[in-house]
């Protein structure tokens, strides 16, 4: 899976490879899709939700330049697949999600592999989690029709939030902010597919 679809492609970041190859990708889908957990897509959770392709979780977390010890706040547990590969690399993880039951199965997931380094909370996301801030990263994994102003507000001076953004369902552009002496400087870094950000500041 690194070789040929995460580092064939780009990238190259040493920590993020390493994360990608030990977290067991497998232990975050269904049974029946154990056999499919590696390979180059995007598979279905449940609740008409998804785990993102392998390369697009490595993509995200190295436009972060996550460093050990960070502060990360993620929006949109889903499996918490993303939420291990961030705290193998040492982070501190905040992660929401609004659908109980994905709650529920990551904290047993993540629990039973020991990141003890994640905390969750079952929430409307696009608040972010505001007794937690701020945060020095912002990662959200669901498309939103615009940033949440909540996540931009509890984003760290220095600090750089990734959200996929789209004025349609299902297609977006992958956004990067970042703050710098209290503006906020923004680049586009492609197109994207997501399940929809669903919430106050979202769909
Ligand atoms: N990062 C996940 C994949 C996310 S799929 C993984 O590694 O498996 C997107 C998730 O965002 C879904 O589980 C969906 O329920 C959740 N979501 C959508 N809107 C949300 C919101 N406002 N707050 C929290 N979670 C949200």
């Amino acid at each position: 899976m690194v070789r040929e679809q995460i580092a064939s492609r780009g990238i190259t970041d040493t920590p993020v490879l390493a994360a990608m190859r030990k977290v067991p990708r497998h232990m975050f889908v269904e049974e029946a899709l154990r056999s499919q957990a590696y390979e180059d897509h995007p598979l279905p959770i449940g609740y008409g939700q998804t785990i993102s392709q392998p390369f697009i979780v490595a993509l995200m977390t190295s436009v972060l330049n996550v460093q050990p010890g960070m502060r990360v706040l993620e929006i949109g547990t889903g499996s918490g697949y993303q939420a291990a590969i961030l705290a193998e690399m040492g982070a501190e993880v905040y992660s929401v999600e609004r659908i109980q039951s994905l709650y529920s199965a990551a904290l047993t997931r993540l629990n039973k592999l020991r990141y003890f380094n994640v905390h969750l909370k079952l929430d409307d996301g696009t608040m972010g989690w505001p007794e937690e801030a701020p945060f020095q990263r912002i990662m959200v994994t669901a498309g939103g029709p615009d940033v949440p102003p909540p996540l931009l507000e509890q984003l760290d001076e220095s600090g750089i939030l990734i959200i996929p953004v789209g004025a349609r369902q299902r297609s977006q552009e992958l956004i990067r902010f970042v703050k710098k002496e209290g503006k906020i400087m923004k680049a586009n870094l492609g197109s994207v597919m997501f399940v929809d950000l669903v919430g106050t500041h979202g769909w």
